[in-house]
């Protein structure tokens, strides 16, 4: 075996359930293997998304389960959705999310939010679960809402975190951690690399959220489309090259990141993985 392939990756955040992923998941994981994808969160992100999450958490093992309600579907949600969630949260140990606060995508009604984003915050709290928190425009608001409480006692996740980075210490202070896509890599993404060296060691993470957050083209390792429309969509195999893409920003070994990093998500969701070589 190669040294390459002996490093342990860990995708803190992706949807591997993503229609626009086709029906290809055997495959996308067999790649992932080969990468060293040693466990993934995967996001449901709405009622409709849970039973295709759970069926792959039951088919693969490096699959961890998350079920939550985002910001962007809650137009869709039934009377019955918390019931729901619960109810998945007690197929297989779970993590919360994707949930959050929007304040950036148009037309997205900002009402109900709050109340869903606390109702499922106090659940991962009472819980001790990790939740995955989705944030564009709303970091103050955000940060007021944690800081509140309640929280999960072993932390939380700001996934994709695109906030200032003067926020980052005070979210730390909280208990946040903080995942990194490839999509950061773009040229201008120059504000969100910056922040990458704001972030404490001990609470960085690494993520695809494929199929979304495609890297830079010269960073791709595994190209793949959409089938429907043929657009180019994000390989959860594409993991290596953010953890590339972030020794790079950090002027660190990828090697001593990645071993930083597995440190990170075996405290955040060591817990949950059920492969014994993931919590070791
Ligand atoms: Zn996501």
């Amino acid at each position: 075996m190669t040294r390459r392939s002996a490093m342990r990756l860990f995708d803190a955040h992706n949807h591997l359930h993503d229609e626009r992923l086709g029906d290809r998941t055997a495959d996308l994981v067999k790649v992932c293997a080969q990468e060293g994808v040693t466990a993934m969160v995967v996001n449901g992100s709405c009622e409709e998304d849970w039973p295709a999450v759970l069926r792959l958490a039951q088919q693969f093992p490096q699959v961890i389960p998350s079920f939550g309600y985002h910001p962007w579907y809650l137009h869709e949600r039934t009377a019955d959705w918390q019931q729901t969630l619960r109810h998945f949260l007690e197929q297989m140990p779970a993590a919360i999310g994707e949930i959050g606060l929007d304040r950036w995508k148009e037309g997205l009604d900002y009402g109900p939010q709050e109340e869903v984003f606390l109702w499922q915050l106090q659940l991962a709290a009472e819980r001790n679960l990790p939740a995955s928190i989705h944030c564009l425009q709303a970091w103050g608001r955000l940060y007021d809402l944690l800081r509140a409480g309640p929280r999960p006692a072993r932390g939380f996740l700001l996934h994709s975190y695109g906030g200032p980075k003067e926020m980052v210490e005070p979210l730390a202070k909280l208990g946040a951690y903080f995942s990194r896509p490839g999509y950061f890599a773009h040229e201008r993404k120059a504000r969100h690399r910056e922040t990458f060296r704001y972030i404490p060691p001990d609470r960085l993470l690494i993520e695809t959220d494929a199929p979304d957050q495609l890297p830079p083209e010269n960073r791709i390792r595994h190209f793949l489309t959409d089938p429907s429309n043929g657009r180019a969509v994000n390989h959860p195999g594409n993991l290596r090259s953010v953890y590339e893409f972030a020794a790079e920003i950090r002027s660190e070994p990828v090697e001593v990141l990645a071993s930083r990093v597995e440190e990170n998500f075996n405290r955040l969701f060591g817990s949950l993985c059920p492969s014994p070589s993931v919590s070791e």
